[in-house]
C-alpha cells in the first residue's frame, strides 16, 4: 500500500459493497502478475492453508495468509464454505473477509470484503497465464464449467487475449447460459460443443467443481494451452492426469500444485515429476521462457494462493483511501 495510507492508529474498512467500484480487472490482473512474479523470485511466500469443518451448518472455514517482503503487504483471507446460506439467509454460501498488518509492527491496517474480490483474483490468474503461455495466433477459447467464477474467468481471458470466437461445455448445460451471455457482452461469438469439440480449441479454462476428470488427451490439440483452475482441494480433479503428462506444466506454487491441485493425481500416479513443475513467476521474471514451440501444450495449474488476495486487497485499498471513500476508524 503506498499512496494516501492510514495513520498507525487507523484502520482502513473496505466492505464488499464497494469492491467493485474500487476494482478494476486490470488493477487485479496486475497486482497477481507481480505477486507471482514475487514469488518465484523468492520474495513472497504464503503460509501453510488452515481448513476446518465447523461442526455447524456444515461450514468450511479457514485461513490463507502470506508475506509479500517485496510489496510490503502482510495479511491473511479468513472465510470459506457456508453451504446453506442462499436457502437460509439470501447470502452467497462463499464468504470472506481480508484482513491487512504493517509487516514493521504487525498493527492491523485494513479489512476488505472478499467474496468479490476472490473471483476477480482467480480469473486474473488464469488471464496471467493466457498472457504469457497462449500462443500468439490463438483464436479459439475453450470453457469447461458455467458456475459462479466461470463468468469472470471468461470476460477476464476475452480481456486479455483477442479471442475470436468462444466455445462452451458443462456438465449440466441448463447452465451454459452464464457462459453465452458474457460472451455476448464482450461481442464474441459463442457455441456449445461436446467434449470431442475442445479439439478446435487454441486455448482452454477448466473451472469445476468435479472429482473425476472431464476434459481426456484426446480432447486437446497441438499446441494448446490450458488453465485449470477447479482443482483447488485434495480428490479434486478437472483433467485426464495424461495431459498433464504430455504437457509443460506450470502453476502458482508447486506446493499447492502437487498437494491439492490438477498435478495431485498426475505426481500421484508418477506421471509427473515435482521438478517438472515450474512457477508461473519465473516466466514472469524471464527465468523461464515459457511456451517454446507453437506445437507444445502449456498447463497451468491455479490453485489459488493466499497473496493473490492480499495482493488484490493492498491495490483496493490504495484506491478506496487515494478516493477518500474508505471508512477510516481509529483503533
Ligand atoms: P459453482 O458451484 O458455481 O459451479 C460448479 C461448476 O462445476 C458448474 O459448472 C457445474 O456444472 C460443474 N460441475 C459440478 N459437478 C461436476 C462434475 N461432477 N463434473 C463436471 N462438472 C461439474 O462453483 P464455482 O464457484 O464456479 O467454482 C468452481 C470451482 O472453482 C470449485 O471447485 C471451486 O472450489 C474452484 N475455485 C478455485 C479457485 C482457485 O483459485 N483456483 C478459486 C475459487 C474457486
Amino acid at each position: 500500500m503506498d499512496g494516501a495510507a492510514v495513520t498507525a492508529h487507523e484502520l482502513a474498512i473496505v466492505p464488499e459493497g464497494m469492491i467493485a467500484d474500487m476494482l478494476t480487472r486490470d488493477a487485479a490482473f496486475e497486482a497477481v502478475e507481480k505477486v507471482f512474479a514475487a514469488m518465484a523470485a523468492g520474495d513472497a511466500s504464503n503460509f501453510p492453508v488452515v481448513r476446518e469443518a465447523l461442526g455447524h451448518e456444515d461450514a468450511l472455514y479457514g485461513f490463507k495468509g502470506g508475506f509479500d517482503r517485496a510489496g510490503g503487504v502482510l495479511g491473511l483471507k479468513a472465510g470459506g464454505y457456508w453451504p446453506h446460506n442462499l436457502e437460509r439467509r439470501s447470502l452467497i454460501n462463499h464468504q470472506s473477509t481480508v484482513f491487512l498488518f504493517d509487516p514493521d509492527s504487525g498493527r492491523v491496517k485494513a479489512m476488505v470484503g472478499g467474496n468479490l474480490l476472490t473471483a476477480l483474483r482467480t480469473a486474473a490468474a488464469s488471464s496471467v497465464s493466457i498472457k504469457h503461455l497462449v500462443r500468439k495466433d490463438a483464436e479459439v477459447l475453450g470453457m469447461i464449467g458455467a458456475g459462479h467464477q466461470a463468468g469472470f474467468q471468461l470476460r477476464a481471458a476475452l480481456e486479455t487475449h483477442r479471442f475470436k470466437k468462444v466455445i462452451g461445455w458443462n456438465m449440466h448445460p441448463e447452465m451454459l447460459p452464464n457462459l453465452s451471455r458474457v460472451a455476448e457482452e464482450m461481442g464474441v461469438p459463442f457455441e456449445p460443443v461436446e467434449l470431442t469439440g475442445m479439439r478446435e480449441a487454441d486455448a482452454i479454462i477448466t473451472i469445476t467443481s468435479s472429482f473425476a476428470p472431464t476434459l481426456m488427451a484426446d480432447h486437446v490439440s497441438p499446441g494448446t494451452h490450458l488453465a485449470c483452475m477447479g482443482t483447488d482441494t485434495k480428490g479434486k480433479q478437472e483433467v485426464d492426469a495424461a495431459i498433464l503428462s504430455g504437457a509443460t506444466v506450470f502453476t502458482d506454487e508447486v506446493a499447492q500444485s502437487v498437494s491439492i491441485g490438477e498435478a495431485q493425481h498426475a505426481i500421484g500416479s508418477g506421471a509427473l515429476a515435482e521438478a517438472d513443475i515450474t512457477e508461473i513467476g519465473s516466466v514472469i521474471n524471464g527465468a523461464h521462457p515459457g511456451r517454446s514451440s507453437d506445437d507444445e501444450i502449456t498447463l497451468f495449474d491455479g490453485t489459488g494462493v493466499g497473496l493473490q488476495d492480499l495482493a488484490v486487497a493492498a491495490s483496493i485499498v490504495d484506491v478506496a483511501l487515494e478516493r477518500g471513500e474508505a471508512t477510516v476508524v481509529p483503533i
